[in-house]
C-alpha cells in the first residue's frame, strides 16, 4: 500500500524498496497503458444455478504490462484513483465494453448484458453520465445491455447527484448492481431508496461458508432481498458444496470458478453461441 511504501523511508527493508518502485513504474506507465493497446476486458460468465445458463457477464480490467505480465485491477486502479487517472479509465472501460458489445451484435451472436465495474471516485462528478449516454450511442447498442457495479460507498457520500444520475440512466434501460455486498458500511435502507437490480454477496461470505455464522448471513441477505425484489448474485464460487448450499437457499445467480474463469472475448464469444455451461 502507499502508507507502507512512505513507511519504508523510516524502516528500511528491501521488499518495500522493490514494492514501492513497482508501484512507481506502474503509476507512470498506466497513462500510456491505454494508447499502446495494454489494457483489456477478461468477461466472466454469470450463471442461473437451475439450468446452468449465462444470463450476464462481468466485465473485468486487465493489464498487460510489458515487465510483468498480466497487472490484476485491485493494484492499478487504486493508483489511478490516486493520481486522477481513474476518470481516463473508466471512459475508456464504457467505451471498450460498448464497442465488443456492437461488435458481437454485428456477428448476429445471441447476446448478454454486461456488467461494468465503475470506481466511486468517478461516481463523484456528474460527468460520468454522459461518457456512457456517448459510449452506448457512439457503438449503438440497446441501453439494457449495460449494467453498472457499484459499491456501497458511493451510496453513502454524495447520494442526492448520484441519484439523479442514476435515475436517468434506469429510465433509459441501464440496470444497477450493489458490488461486494456486506463489506461496506451497508445501510439496508439504500437498497429501498436506490433502484439495484441486483445484489452481489461478496465472496468472503462464500469461500467461509463453512462457518456458520457466515452461512446465516448469506441466508439472511438472500431472504431480504428478495423480499425487496432484488435479485441476489453470489460471486467466487468455486465448489459444488457452495453451489448446493446457494441453490437450497434460493440464490439466483452464480459466478466463480466453479463454471468458468474471466475469459479473453474470444474465448468468451463461443459460450455467446453455447449459453449453457457444464
Ligand atoms: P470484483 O468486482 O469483486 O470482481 C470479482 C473478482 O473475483 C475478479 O477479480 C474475478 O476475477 C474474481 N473471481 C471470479 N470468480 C472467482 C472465484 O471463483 N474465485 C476467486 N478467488 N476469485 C474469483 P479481478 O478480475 O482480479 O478484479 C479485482 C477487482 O478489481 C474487482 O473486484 C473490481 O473491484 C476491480 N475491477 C476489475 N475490473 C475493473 C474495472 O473495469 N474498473 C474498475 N473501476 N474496477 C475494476
Ligand atoms: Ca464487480
Ligand atoms: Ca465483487
Ligand atoms: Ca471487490
Amino acid at each position: 500500500t502507499k502508507q507502507a511504501g512512505k513507511a519504508s523511508y523510516l524502516l528500511y527493508s528491501p521488499y518495500m524498496d522493490i514494492e514501492s518502485s513497482r508501484q512507481f513504474k506502474l503509476e507512470r506507465d498506466l497513462r500510456k497503458a491505454i494508447e499502446q493497446k495494454h489494457l483489456f476486458m477478461y468477461y466472466q460468465p454469470i450463471v442461473d444455478p437451475d439450468t446452468n445458463q449465462m444470463l450476464r457477464a462481468e466485465a473485468l480490467l486487465r493489464w498487460d504490462h510489458p515487465d510483468w505480465k498480466l497487472v490484476s485491477p485491485n493494484e492499478f486502479v487504486l493508483l489511478a484513483e490516486d493520481n486522477g487517472f481513474i476518470d481516463g479509465l473508466t471512459h475508456w472501460t464504457f467505451k471498450e465494453v460498448c464497442s465488443q458489445i456492437a461488435e458481437w451484435k454485428k456477428k448476429d451472436l445471441p447476446l448478454v448484458p454486461v456488467s461494468i465495474n465503475v470506481s466511486p471516485k468517478s461516481l463523484m462528478k456528474s460527468s460520468w453520465v454522459d461518457s456512457l449516454f456517448g459510449a452506448i450511442t457512439e457503438a449503438g447498442i440497446d441501453p439494457s445491455m449495460i449494467e453498472l457495479e457499484i459499491t456501497e460507498n458511493v451510496l453513502l457520500d454524495n447520494h442526492e447527484g448520484f441519484q439523479q444520475d442514476m435515475e436517468k440512466l434506469i429510465r433509459a434501460g441501464v440496470r444497477f448492481a450493489l458490488d461486494d455486498f456486506g463489506t461496506g458500511y451497508s445501510s439496508l435502507l439504500y437498497l429501498r431508496k436506490f433502484q439495484m437490480d441486483s445484489i452481489k454477496i461478496d465472496h468472503t461470505f462464500i469461500s467461509e461458508q463453512i462457518s456458520s455464522k457466515d452461512s446465516a448471513i448469506t441466508k439472511a441477505i438472500i431472504d431480504l432481498s428478495h423480499e425487496l425484489g432484488i435479485k441476489v448474485i453470489a460471486e467466487g464460487v468455486e465448489t459444488e458444496e457452495q453451489l448446493l448450499f446457494l441453490k437450497e437457499n434460493g440464490c439466483d445467480q452464480i459466478q466463480g470458478y466453479l463454471y468458468e474463469r474471466p475469459l479473453p472475448h474470444t474465448d468468451f464469444e463461443k459460450l455467446l453461441v453455447h449459453p449453457i455451461l457444464p
